[in-house]
């Protein structure tokens, strides 16, 4: 299974590629949460990401090229992966092409996550994602269960992106519309496109994707 899942920031690609891992066993792909790990271990490249990614902008094509690169060849993607905020530009989509060509393993689905722009700042606003299992909740419509418990057998430490405050997600959803949108059409081009309605309870989305995929 080689999928790309394709939305707005708080569309619920990252929530939802990670039930899809739990379900399928193949890899949730996020190149934001590589990011966020290269900006917590202080390397050159999360260095360099941080101010850009607090900014609301986009990393530029060539270093995330490399970030998926080296990604996609770990061996556990060998089965397959998903991809989650990646690619978010036409030279990104152009780049993984040209890369799952080389070794004959092209993309099975793209599939695009519909949400009303209101919806999606609400869901930015309540966002919560644990420090240490990296698991994303929402306050209202997603909280940790009485007993859930992290990694480590503790409860979850929630904290809220810095990315996520209402002049950031603004900018974000700006980029996603000037950057990312057109790999709508793109993607149509190539007949790999699925629509789903993402707005509904997570069972209702999990349903609806799994027969997108199946589509
Ligand atoms: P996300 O967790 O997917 O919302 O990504 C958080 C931030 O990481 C984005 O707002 C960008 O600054 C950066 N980022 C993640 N993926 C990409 C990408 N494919 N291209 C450029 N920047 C990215």
């Amino acid at each position: 299974m080689r999928l790309v899942l394709l939305g707005a920031p708080g569309s619920g690609k990252g929530t939802q590629a990670q039930r899809m891992q739990a379900r399928h066993g193949v890899p949730q792909v996020s190149t934001g949460d590589l990011l966020r790990e290269a900006v917590a271990a202080g390397t050159p490249l999360g260095r360099a990401a941080k101010a850009v990614m607090d900014a609301g902008q986009l990393v530029d094509d060539a270093t995330m090229l490399g970030i998926i690169r080296e990604r996609l060849a770990r061996p556990d993607a060998a089965r397959g992966y998903i991809l989650d905020g990646f690619p978010r530009t036409i030279p990104q989509a152009d780049g993984l092409e040209a890369l799952l060509g080389e070794i004959g393993q092209p993309l099975d689905a793209v599939v695009l996550f519909d949400v009303d722009p209101v919806v999606l700042e609400k869901r930015l606003a309540g966002r919560r994602t644990c420090r240490r299992c990296g698991r994303v909740f929402h306050v209202e419509s997603n909280p940790p269960r009485p007993g859930d418990r992290c990694v480590d057998g503790g409860p979850h430490d929630l904290f809220q992106r810095p990315d996520d405050n209402v002049e950031t997600v603004r900018q974000r959803l700006g980029v996603y519309c000037e950057r990312t949108q057109p790999l709508v059409d793109y993607y149509a081009r190539k007949g790999l496109l699925r629509h789903i309605d993402a707005d509904g309870s997570l069972e209702e989305v999990d349903a609806r994707l799994e027969a997108a995929i199946r589509r």
